[in-house]
């Protein structure tokens, strides 16, 4: 990774590699390799080696980036530790990695980050550093590689392989707790470069970035996709937000925009949307969950998104395995994940006999190729019960492979409802939702049902004004375009769903919260 990054400085010196539109803050390329590299210098100060962890836990600031890049350079472990943690969480991420040093923004609106490390350091002894962002103990670790020599910084790269682990990502926690994927620099360059590689990626691009950073959309398809190929990234602000989002794609005339769904339904959402220009626009990418063919229309005929792009991926897998390609067709665009990354093989299996299903008929998708994770850090059971003895990582995930080797992703197996002895799958019936005028966004799960065995509830957000809908409202709706056992028993409108911090919508709050509803 550091390597790459300095192909990249030799190739465009000039040109600017990261902007934080918040403060206002500009590097090139140039500038920077020398704050990556001054920072490389200072871990180095302080005794921080190959292989020792050290955590970032911040919102999106740069010096996310130049952490990020410069613990790549000296090949110590980045841990990525999603900044919605409190303190239990945040100590099991510290104690399960076996952290040496923390790098922390000291506050961030609710969150009082220094007072939960303080709170948890009696009892991690073996965190022995922590700085804090924009504050004097990073003045201090920069100043302490001063005396340090720049050679030592070439000399630990040189000492690097690129097939040793360099990140653990712990993964958004959508349906338990998290797990530290743990992934080598070839796992996730690699793979960042060829998610850009795909939408043609070039110097020329700017990349506004709401997405976090902890998460590998933000430091994977964001940070090294933009990186190798000498493009900028454009910070919005530090956590999602859909106007300073626009407003910095019209502001900084971005060329490619990310997000997952809701972040792009939000902004869609937005009372003066058309009054941003978006003109600078070119193409972007919506994954991380199930995206609605309506949403992925407004992105091409609204907001000049015109090849707009479906990842489908996961932590363990660096992240992306699937992707729509600019070349296809719209309704392969809008309709399915697209076909398989380079040098990366798919399959799809019946998850109880292990064996590939016909064309056309759902099973679990499984990968396998230079992405796949090393493991789960420190846990080689989980590990054994993901990746196979022959290395294909099975993902829990529900998917339709087509003759022409286009995927349809299904749903989660553990989002899958059985009513009646029949299965259902909750996306097939929100996309048909989705359709209706009034609705701004709907998610449904599945609840326990004496009958049925299990009944589909439906949660709706509504649009600004819209009269409520109920369940009578959703059946007649429904009435000629679903069968009737997939129409949602249940109706709840809500004002948000329960989420992850990175816009997913964690279903089992919701079955939860559902189940209480209902007695
Ligand atoms: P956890 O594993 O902790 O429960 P998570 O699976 O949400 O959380 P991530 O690794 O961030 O953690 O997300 C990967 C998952 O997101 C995939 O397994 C899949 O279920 C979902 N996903 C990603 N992209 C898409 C997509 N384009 N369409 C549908 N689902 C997607
Ligand atoms: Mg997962």
């Amino acid at each position: 990774i550091g390597a790459n990054l300095l192909r990249t400085v030799t190739k465009f010196p000039d040109r600017e590699a990261l902007i934080d539109v918040p403060s206002g803050r500009r590097w090139t390329y140039t500038a920077l390799n020398s704050d990556v590299d001054a920072l490389a210098r200072g871990l180095l100060a302080v005794g921080v080696s190959k292989g020792d962890r050290v955590g970032i836990w911040a919102p999106n600031v740069p010096e996310w980036v130049l952490i990020q890049y410069a613990t790549a350079k000296i090949g110590a472990i980045l841990v990525n530790v999603n900044p919605s943690y409190r303190k239990h969480e945040l100590k099991y991420a510290v104690q399960q990695s076996g952290m040496r040093m923390i790098v922390a923004l000291p506050q961030f609106r609710g969150s009082d980050y220094a007072a939960m490390i303080e709170q948890v350091s009696p009892e991690c002894p073996g965190l022995t550093e922590v700085v804090y962002i924009g504050t004097a103990s990073w003045e201090t670790l920069v100043k302490g590689g001063e005396a340090f020599p720049a050679s030592a910084v070439e000399q630990a790269m040189a000492s690097l392989s690129a097939d040793e682990p360099i990140n653990i990502q712990y993964t958004s926690g959508t349906t338990g707790s998290p797990k530290g994927a743990t992934l080598s620099h070839h796992n996730i360059l690699n793979n960042g470069y060829f998610v850009t590689e795909t939408l043609n990626f070039t110097e020329q691009d700017r990349l506004c970035v709401p997405v976090p950073f902890y998460h590998c959309f933000g430091m994977v398809m964001c940070n090294l996709g933009a990186t190798s190929h000498g493009a900028a990234i454009v910070i919005p602000a530090p956590s999602f937000d859909g106007a300073a989002t626009l407003q910095a794609v019209q502001d900084e005339r971005c060329t490619t925009l990310y997000g997952v769904p809701t972040m792009f339904i939000a902004e869609q959402n937005l009372e003066n949307f058309h009054s941003y220009d978006l003109s600078s626009l070119r193409t972007g990418i919506m994954a991380g969950s199930p995206c609605p063919v309506e949403v992925m229309k407004r992105c091409m005929s609204e907001m000049h998104m015109g090849a707009v792009s479906i990842a489908y991926g996961m932590t363990e897998t660096s992240p992306v395995s699937m992707q729509t390609q600019p070349d296809d067709d719209v309704a392969h665009r809008t309709e399915t994940v697209g076909r398989v990354h380079p040098h990366l093989e798919v399959k799809i299996v019946d998850p109880v006999t292990g064996l590939t299903v016909p064309r056309g008929e759902p099973g679990e998708f499984c990968t396998r190729g230079y992405s796949v994770m090393l493991g789960y850090w420190n846990d080689p059971e989980k590990t054994a019960a993901a990746i196979d003895p022959a290395r294909w990582m099975h993902t829990g995930d529900l998917a339709v492979m087509f003759t022409d080797g286009y995927v349809n992703i299904v749903g989660r197996i553990k989002d899958m409802v059985i009513r009646g002895g029949e299965n259902l799958y909750p996306r097939e019936i929100e996309e048909f939702l989705y359709t209706h005028p009034d609705v701004a966004d709907v998610q449904v799960i599945g609840v326990p049902d004496t009958k049925y065995g299990e009944e589909l509830c439906a949660w709706i957000l509504m649009k600004p004004g819209a009269t409520p809908l109920d369940s009578a409202a959703v059946a007649q709706f429904c009435e000629g375009h679903l069968s009737r056992y997939k129409v949602p028993r249940y109706v709840l409108v809500v004002d948000e769903f329960p989420m992850t911090v990175t816009g997913k919508v964690r279903k089992m709050d919701m079955r939860a919260t559902t189940m209480e509803l209902l007695g």
